[in-house]
């Protein structure tokens, strides 16, 4: 179903492409397939769990044994819902499934139960921030239910294929973006969001390598602000930075044609991204007419409003406002809260860490040293050596002057190693920030007897002051407050 085509943006030079013969202008609309998070499957009850033996998770129903008919799983229904709710779209208490009618080993019904023209959800948008200057605003055409297929394997026999069904009826929710898309970082933007939204609402764990979210990206080129061109469609694109690969690849490569005075065939094409290039995989003359039909064992799906209000009461903080929140409530800059609410568990540990304490600070710490130190040694934050109290506990001994902060980093090596109470630490170890200006003194006397023509320059030069902080620092083990060096070191110098 072809909707009709608008252009809701307005040309933005930074996205332009040169080419010999001027300026070109990318326009990207995304299908993206994702992965209801089921236990169970779309019209079967049999299970949707990632991997298991070959053809270990297929019911008779999957294996479209003759006789056996579909049932809808409600859950599904819900977190389609929920996903529409998501993005901002139109519920649609009224739809209708259809049949997708093609021929592959791999589908044994003969058919893919789809959605065609009655979708569960209709328009929506989606923010995106390829930088966090920008607000792009990515409108959503619709949401529909479908069926996933099985696999066939052609490489384990040198004579034979093989045909694995685990996927078979798994429930998809395909998310198809209006042509709003105008580069390759606006599309890989708007499928991270995509992700993140899912994540939050639970609807999709988003997992690419595993194949619960696929994306076919649709590529056009044309003149800035001109008329819409002839699209190429990349399938199945699983990875976020091949997929940016492919779209600078292919709207190159349009651009070449083009200038050369070729025209766009109209295809589908794949992407290898050994070769960093993608290749035709059918013409539009081969597109299969797919006679979608409504399918006769399923009755049009139809739920009241009030269900779908439950279901909107009951959504969590959703990362647009989660943002918002983390500027106006912890004064964080935009980026830093981009970083944070990037995956739900980044926001929920910063927010344990910053409950109660300056939220800058606890920015500061969570997105330089916990984050820098997890992405150096290829942690993921739930398995976190430091906790978020234990950072917490950090912050609190540094804000209350207890230790320095160049302490403070030391004392999280500490805890990020060994564990334990950093308070406790810090008694045992005796790290605590030496403000007693009698025994800072003392170091200053030694450190300015040992140096007496540097105190002379200093006494000319307040500017040398500075290298007597470090020394007395470094006399201290760092354990002097640094305010107080500076405070005593002044009036002696003077
Ligand atoms: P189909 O199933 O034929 O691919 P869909 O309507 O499901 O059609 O999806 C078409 C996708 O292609 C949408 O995301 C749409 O925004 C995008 N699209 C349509 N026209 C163009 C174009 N000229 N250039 C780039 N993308 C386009
Ligand atoms: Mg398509």
């Amino acid at each position: 179903m072809t909707p009709e085509l608008v252009d809701t943006r307005t040309p933005n030079p930074k996205t332009f492409i040169q080419g010999a013969t001027g300026d070109w202008e990318m326009v990207i609309g995304l299908e993206v397939h994702a992965q209801v998070s089921s236990k169970a499957k779309l019209f079967s009850g049999a299970s949707a769990e990632y991997g298991g033996e070959p053809n270990d998770h297929v019911s008779l129903v999957d294996a479209a044994m003759p006789g056996m008919l579909p049932v809808i799983n409600k859950y599904c229904v819900e977190q389609a819902i929920r996903t529409g709710l998501g993005l901002k779209a139109q519920i649609n208490n009224y739809s209708v499934f259809d049949r997708k009618n093609y021929f592959y080993p791999d589908l044994p019904q003969g058919y893919q139960i789809s959605q065609f023209k009655q979708p569960i959800v209709g328009e929506g948008i989606v923010t995106i921030n390829p930088t966090p200057e920008e607000n792009i605003k990515i409108g959503i055409e619709r949401l529909h239910l479908e069926q996933d297929a099985g696999k066939s394997i052609h490489d384990l026999h040198p004579t034979m294929s093989f045909v694995d069904l685990n996927r078979s009826g798994v429930a998809l929710m395909e998310i198809v973006s209006k042509p709003d898309i105008r580069c390759a970082d606006e599309a890989k933007a708007y499928v991270s969001k995509l992700r993140t939204i899912m994540r939050y609402l639970g609807t999709c764990d988003g997992n690419m390598e595993e194949g619960s979210m696929r994306a076919d990206v649709n590529v056009s080129v044309r003149r800035p602000g001109g008329e819409f061109g002839t699209r190429c469609e990349i399938k199945n694109m699983n990875s976020i930075r091949f997929m940016g690969q492919a779209i600078e690849f292919e709207a190159r490569r349009q651009i070449d044609i083009l200038e050369d005075g070729g025209s766009i065939d109209q295809e589908t094409r794949l992407y290898d991204p050994k070769k960093g290039e993608t290749r035709s995989m059918r013409s539009k003359e081969e597109a299969h007419d797919y006679r979608y039909f409504p399918d006769p064992d399923l009755l049009p799906l139809q739920f009241d409003q009030s269900w779908v209000d439950e279901i909107e009461s009951s959504l969590p903080e959703l990362p647009d406002a989660k943002k918002d929140r983390l500027v106006n409530e912890f004064g964080l800059s935009a980026y830093d809260a981009e970083v944070l609410i990037a995956e739900p568990k980044f926001a929920r540990f910063f927010e344990d860490v910053a409950d109660g304490r300056d939220g800058k600070a606890a920015a500061n710490w969570v997105i330089n040293e916990l984050f820098g130190r997890l992405n150096k040694e290829g942690v993921d934050i739930d398995d976190s050596p430091v906790s978020s109290s234990q950072l917490g506990a950090i912050i609190d001994l540094i804000s209350d002057k207890t230790i320095s902060g160049k302490i403070g980093k030391q004392l999280f090596e500490i805890v990020w190693t060994d564990g334990g109470d950093p308070n406790q630490i810090v008694e045992e170890r005796g790290m605590k920030q030496v403000t007693d200006t009698g025994a800072i003194e003392a170091i200053i006397d030694e450190v300015m007897a040992a140096n007496p023509d540097k105190v002379a320059q200093a006494k000319e030069k307040p500017a040398l002051a500075g290298w007597f902080v470090g020394q007395v620092m470094k006399a201290s083990g760092g354990k002097a407050n640094p305010q107080a060096v500076n405070e005593l070191l002044r009036k002696k110098l003077s």
